[in-house]
């Protein structure tokens, strides 16, 4: 009886740094994702050219995965019809291959950019011409009209302008980008005062192209308009887009730059 006692007590000392490390265990998740700490909603198109498509699939799987830990939360959605009266919840929009349709889409946008929303547009978020008839695009990009661009896809060296920012300091001073088309602007965003370009496209490239070749030009790919909470960044076409750590590195700085300033306080420091 008494051998038995002592079985029991032992058995007892024994449970208790298990159970200890139970009770740390169960904590801890709930101790880091007490609650998802923002918001984003990617706008996409999945009845754009199979190209832009294939981007879009990859860009969803690829801002998925940062989710991974629960610390935010992504919607994606292919109409900001349901979204015109809440882009608000949102601490960032990522354009993936869309505009907003005229009207209460683009008014919503505007509003929701000019008091302070977040922007991460890629490709052909920025396409413009004379048929998209939305002005307010171009002030919001700072740059002219969708000019021209290489084809078919290719990689590019690209340079970093701005080796300081947030969006670019821990990249190479040059690298070479995965095959895109990459379209150029005119006039160039690096004409206007209140752009900051990022990333160029360098002009060792040139002639870039087989079929459409451009031949000079200044050929920013990736930039910021400080008057917003934005960066641009033209890459997005194909299904190669997420084939290259460098550049998947200039795409997460480029999302975190946009919410770590979001008005309502920087959510990574919650
Ligand atoms: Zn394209």
């Amino acid at each position: 009886m008494k051998r038995l006692k002592s079985i029991i007590i032992l058995l007892a000392l024994m449970l208790v740094p298990l159970l200890a490390m139970a009770q740390e265990a169960a904590e801890y998740p709930a101790n880091y994702a007490r609650a998802p700490r923002f918001k984003a909603l990617l706008y996409y198109s999945d009845t754009a050219e199979p190209a832009h498509v294939d981007f879009a699939n990859q860009a969803i799987d690829f801002f998925n995965r940062l989710t991974y830990g629960e610390g935010w939360i992504l919607e994606t959605t292919t109409s900001l019809r349901d979204y015109v009266d809440r882009l608000d919840d949102f601490s960032v929009i990522i354009v993936i291959n869309i505009t907003p349709e005229p009207g209460r889409e683009r008014e919503a946008m505007e509003r929701y950019m000019e008091n302070g929303g977040g922007w991460l547009g890629f490709h052909a978020a920025a396409y413009n011409d004379r048929n998209t008839n939305w002005p307010w695009l171009n002030k919001f990009l700072g740059c002219g009209a969708f000019y021209c661009n290489n084809w078919p896809p290719q990689p590019v060296l690209l340079d970093i302008d701005a080796p300081e920012s947030d969006v670019t300091r821990n990249l190479p001073a040059s690298f070479v980008a995965p095959e895109s088309e990459w379209y150029q602007w005119n006039p160039s965003p690096r004409d206007n005062a209140d752009v900051e370009i990022l990333a160029s496209i360098s002009p060792k490239n040139y002639p870039l192209g087989i079929k459409d070749v451009i031949r000079h030009g200044d050929f920013p790919i990736a930039w910021r308009n400080k008057n917003y909470r934005m960066v641009y960044l033209n890459y997005g076409h194909g299904d190669r887009e997420f084939t290259d750590a460098t550049q998947n590195l200039m795409t997460l700085n480029a999302f975190r730059y946009v919410v770590s300033r979001d008005p309502k306080g920087n959510p990574f420091e919650k």
